[in-house]
């Protein structure tokens, strides 16, 4: 993933947070996308958005997995808000 540590993915707006989101998607096959959930922090007032693509996986636009390799807290909301998203992601054969 050495392309995307080459970008700069900017926190401060949502408008910075759409554009991430317009780089985020060009790493995906767009076909392969089930789901994109808007996800906001309160205590931080940011704003993200998570990716569900393919056979389970997801991006976020924190980008916290491909730059620190690790599943990032805004995947976690998602997976508590939607257990059927979860559910049926996991069911999708490749
Ligand atoms: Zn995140």
């Amino acid at each position: 993933m050495e392309e995307a540590s080459n970008i700069e993915f900017a926190e401060d707006n949502y408008e910075s947070v759409l554009s991430n989101l317009a780089s985020l998607i060009t790493y995906i096959d767009q076909e392969s996308i089930h789901e994109v959930w808007h996800v906001s922090t309160i205590e931080q007032n940011k704003e993200h958005f998570v990716v569900v693509y393919g056979n389970a996986n997801h991006l976020c636009t924190c980008m916290y997995l491909v730059t620190r390799g690790i599943v990032c807290r805004h995947f976690f909301s998602v997976m508590l808000a939607s257990n059927k998203a979860i559910f049926h992601v996991g069911l999708i054969p490749n």
